[in-house]
């Protein structure tokens, strides 16, 4: 994975208001402001758990205090209880469903154009196999990382021209459009909608939930696939996070450095998403140094190649809970 440039940021001051604007409208559906950005907002209601189901990952820019990312705490423990909820459920009620070791998941990729140019959103199938290559790369431990039990499997390439739908717009009733009418599969088929996407956003997921509907699954901006145009951001390590939040995994840099953080205990507490490739972070008095290379943080793609066995082990009980037939 090699260096790269340095990110320019497409960031205005007007741009970062429209991005307030857009926080606020999609708090209601979860996505809720950092803390920073409280201090102008109230807080959103509190939503029940199954509507605590998307998050996103942004570039580094001007706004980062902007960053729409971070669960609060109340909809963290709210998730949490909804997991041991529905892992309940099945020890009760399903108790013929076989415990999967391991997994392949059918991929089915929306790709989302203005028209037929490359600026249009006209990408190439080979962008879109690279990035499954990527992705099974890096769910099977071979870019560094622990292995998990997931693999993918290309099954189909939906390509869609709609100018309504471009870019796709975060929280939007064009996204919620977009995806009811083009979504495929039951739980375990993960629909990725590839495009332009709103106010510098580099992608965004649901989380699992125990009722499938259909919003589910992940938005990733086309140009941030393997070859793509997305400099610092176009190694394919977008769709491997925001896959991750499907597959339930949180920011490593959720809950800052007190409580349970990312319920994850092999990932040493952070403070606040890092950048770029910082050198030797350490954010938090807790031990260990901030996991910056791990596929949940913020960074560059060239400085992210790993998940950790706590992850694998959260996406796979997850997955037994919410997304197994
Ligand atoms: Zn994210």
């Amino acid at each position: 994975m090699g260096l790269r440039p340095n990110l320019l940021t497409r960031r205005t001051a007007g741009v970062a208001s429209t991005t307030l604007a857009l926080l606020l409208s999609t708090a209601a559906v979860g996505v809720v402001p950092a803390a920073s950005a409280f201090s102008a907002a109230p807080a959103a209601p509190c939503a029940e758990p199954a509507d605590v189901h998307s998050d996103a990952r942004v570039k580094q820019g001007g706004s980062a205090k902007l960053d729409p990312n971070e669960l609060t705490a109340q909809q963290v423990r709210d998730r949490e209880a909804d997991l041991a909820g529905a892992l309940r459920e099945r020890a009760n009620f399903r108790t013929g469903a076989a415990t999967l070791a391991t997994v392949t998941i059918p991929v089915v990729v929306h790709v989302i154009q203005r028209d037929s140019t490359r600026a249009g959103g006209n990408i190439p199938d080979s962008l879109i196999t690279s990035q499954i290559t990527v992705l099974n790369q890096a769910y099977s431990g071979a870019t560094g990382g622990a292995p998990t039990a997931f693999s993918f499997q290309l099954s189909k390439i939906n390509r869609v021209t709609n100018p309504a739908w471009y870019p796709i717009v975060q929280g939007s009733s064009a996204e919620r459009q977009m995806k009811t009418s083009l979504r495929e599969g039951g739980k375990n088929t993960l629909n990725m909608y590839l495009g332009e996407l709103s106010d510098d956003l580099l992608g965004w997921a649901t989380f699992p939930k125990r009722k499938l509907d259909g919003m589910d699954g992940v938005v990733v901006l086309s140009e941030s696939l393997p070859g793509g145009t997305a400099t610092n951001y176009n190694q394919g390590d977008t769709g491997t996070h925001e896959i991750g939040h499907w597959l339930n995994l949180y920011h490593t840099f959720q809950g800052g450095c007190s409580g349970s953080g990312d319920s994850v205990s092999d990932t040493p507490a952070e403070s606040s998403p890092a950048f770029q490739c910082p050198t030797g972070r350490d954010t938090c008095a807790t031990a260990g140094l901030d996991p910056i290379t791990n596929f949940m943080d913020y960074t560059y793609d060239s400085c992210m190649y790993q998940f950790t066995a706590g992850q694998a082990s959260r996406m796979l009980t997850a997955w037994n809970a919410y997304r197994a037939a």
